[in-house]
């Protein structure tokens, strides 16, 4: 495998985000991400990924949303665009569309539909984050999600995800408090890695990032654990946004999840017990600043 990536890596590739394209001279230059999201009542979790894409800098970001739902995203989004995706035939239309280079699916999607849009999304071979509901519909068959990810794929579990998909390597890290000490845990992302060949993001106070070729990373430990009032709802759903928003704009798979991390964790810094998964997208402006 390759040699470990280093905690270096996230603060690099989120200084590299920090700066804007030179030539970008066109929305499209910056990329456009699609979100999908689930019917009427559970639409919360894919708007906070779709502001996270766009604070993340992707040029456009489009909301993929069945018919039930689409009054109710409509009426609130603003700068994010809308399109209807209700079964597996109407996402592969939509991705007919190739400057839609990145995918979302997962938050708020929606167990009933993963099975059917989640193998459209991947063979369409774009930067794809795969988190929560995308997840845990494959718990009965895990392989059955492995078949098809490439290396532009990016798994976002938090522990309860990760031991679904994958318990036999979740077994050892739950005797441990905490769910183990990173070095641990970056040693089960790896083997989960390599098992389903996509990038694996292990969510947890160290978040760990591991990639199929066996580079690694811890990013929120760079200077300091993240902060703990993170754990609170919708949070993981703004990371799987910015992570696609990074995609979208071009960044290797390892950088985007990595930068991404980083940049969520850095997002939180400055709040306490109060902070609300919405806050972090709006928080990023001053990160990149501060980076840039
Ligand atoms: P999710 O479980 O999908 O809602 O994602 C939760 C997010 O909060 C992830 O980015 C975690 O890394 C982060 N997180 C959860 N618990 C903690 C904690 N105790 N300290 C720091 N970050 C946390
Ligand atoms: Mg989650």
């Amino acid at each position: 495998p390759e040699a470990t990536a280093g905690k270096g890596v996230p603060l690099a590739a989120a200084r590299a985000a920090a700066l804007a394209k030179n030539n970008a001279s066109h929305k499209y230059d910056n990329g456009h991400a699609l979100v999908l999201t689930g019917g009427s009542g559970r639409t919360g979790a894919a708007r906070l990924a779709a502001r996270g894409a766009l604070r993340a800098g992707a040029g456009l970001v489009t909301v993929g949303v069945p018919a039930s739902a689409q009054l109710e995203v409509a009426a609130q989004l603003t700068a994010i665009m809308l399109t209807r995706v209700d079964d597996g035939e109407e996402l592969a239309s939509v991705l007919e569309d190739t400057r839609l280079n990145a995918l979302c699916l997962g938050p708020g999607l929606g167990r009933d539909r993963v099975r059917a849009l989640v193998p459209v999304a991947v063979k369409a071979g774009r930067g794809t984050v795969l988190d929560a509901d995308a997840l845990t519909a494959f718990e009965d068959d895990p392989a059955a999600l492995f078949a098809d990810l490439h290396e532009g794929c990016i798994l976002t579990p938090h522990m309860g995800e990760f031991s679904k998909l994958f318990p036999d390597l979740a077994a050892p890290l739950k005797a441990a408090p905490e769910s183990g000490p990173a070095t641990s845990r970056l040693d089960a992302a790896r083997a989960a890695a390599a098992r389903s060949g996509a990038t694996v993001l292990l969510k947890g106070p160290d978040t760990v990032i591991a990639s199929p070729g066996g580079a690694a990373t811890i990013a929120a430990s760079v200077y300091e654990r993240a902060a703990p009032w993170l754990a609170t709802a919708g949070t993981g759903d703004v990371l799987a946004g910015i992570i696609t928003g990074l995609l979208a704009r071009g960044f290797a798979t390892l950088d985007a999840a990595a930068s991404g991390a980083f940049l969520h964790a850095e997002a939180a810094r400055g709040f306490g017990p109060g902070l609300v998964a919405e806050d972090l997208p709006e928080e990023l402006p001053r990160v990149f600043r501060a980076l840039g």
